[in-house]
């Protein structure tokens, strides 16, 4: 709840404009877990995935796109030490970027409202990062974005290959609509790529980590994905493929539009 309030304004009715919003966000998401998300809200109800494309869905909430922000965070800079694979083929800042770029891509194409927090290669900072995003997403409400960075994970420094593997999200501290939104991508992670390790934090009830990241304390709901490990081979590998690369955005876009359709104006 404190984590709620923080970001929250003071007024009363936004409070109670965001509980409920958190409330029948996460009933709704609870919903598409019990259908294995077979069915998506639309403005039109429930509808089936099997009948309808997700782009499709898009359509039917037209309005819903233009007043929504997507934020996303390409991870750290060529000049930050490690963050690379110990043989040196996969670079997280690059890899993160490849990444934005077909997102990118992809939102262009569904005219979906986005923006990235920088364009430098160089690492802007943590607090400057959360500086363009609050700059950005002002004039959004608090339910009417969403904040992805991309990241890969590390087990160790860097300086050799080793064992642990697989797929993970975190968000701040505390249920916000942050915790349902990751839900939600870390669910169409598990469909997308069903033969993948993936890494769950049961504590608090759901599937992803908390931890209060710099950049997860924006003024949006905000995820931090740690796609795999960049100091595992077999990971590495995968990453660097690029029918994964595709797959990948692919699945970041189908979770967006999902969060979209949910989103209450
Ligand atoms: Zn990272």
């Amino acid at each position: 709840m404190q984590v709620i309030q923080m970001k929250l304004s003071n007024n009363l009715p936004s409070r109670l404009v965001l509980m409920l919003t958190i409330i029948w966000t996460s009933f709704v998401s609870a919903n598409l877990n019990a259908n294995n998300q077979d069915t998506i809200l639309t403005e039109n109800g429930l509808i089936s995935k099997d009948t309808i494309e997700l782009k499709e869905v898009l359509s039917t909430c037209p309005e819903k796109k233009s007043d929504y922000i997507v934020i996303l965070d390409p991870a750290h800079g060529y000049d930050v030490r490690g963050k690379r694979s110990p043989d040196g083929r996969f670079q997280e800042w690059k890899w993160s970027r490849e990444i934005i770029r077909l997102l990118s891509d992809k939102f262009d194409s569904l005219g979906i409202n986005y923006a990235v927090d920088n364009d430098s290669d160089i690492e802007i900072g943590l607090k400057n990062r959360v500086r363009n995003t609050n700059k950005i997403s002002q004039g959004y409400h608090y339910n009417r974005a969403i904040f992805i960075s991309v990241h890969a994970n590390a087990a160790g420094m860097g300086a050799e290959w080793l064992n642990a593997r697989g797929f993970s999200i975190f968000t701040s501290r505390g249920q916000t609509l942050a915790d349902v939104y990751a839900g939600i991508i870390y669910n169409e992670f598990k469909k997308t790529f069903p033969e993948l390790k993936t890494r769950e934090d049961y504590s608090d009830g759901d599937t992803d980590f908390e931890a209060n990241f710099r950049v997860l304390l924006c003024r949006v709901p905000a995820v931090l994905i740690e796609t795999m490990f960049q100091d595992n081979k077999e990971d590495v590998a995968i990453m660097l493929s690029e029918e994964f690369k595709t797959r990948y955005a692919e699945m970041i876009v189908n979770a967006v539009i999902v969060i979209i359709s949910l989103s209450v104006p």
